[in-house]
């Protein structure tokens, strides 16, 4: 019977980090997907926070 696997991804609609049942994976392309549980949305898995700080930086550029 599948198990039920669970991955730590980043919601950048949630804006948070929660643990997201991975719904689907496409071994050929090495691709996973995962749902988050706030919105529902179903995509890809993000590093943890990563993604926030990277945000933080750019912002920078529009600074003068
Ligand atoms: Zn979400």
């Amino acid at each position: 019977m599948p198990k039920k696997e669970t991955l730590r991804s980043f919601c950048s609609l949630c804006d948070q980090t929660s643990e997201m049942e991975v719904v689907g994976l496409d071994k050929e392309i090495g691709l996973i997907w995962v749902r988050c549980p706030g919105c529902n949305g179903i995509f890809p898995p993000h590093p943890e926070s990563t993604t926030a700080k990277n945000k933080d930086k750019s912002k920078k550029e529009g600074y003068r």
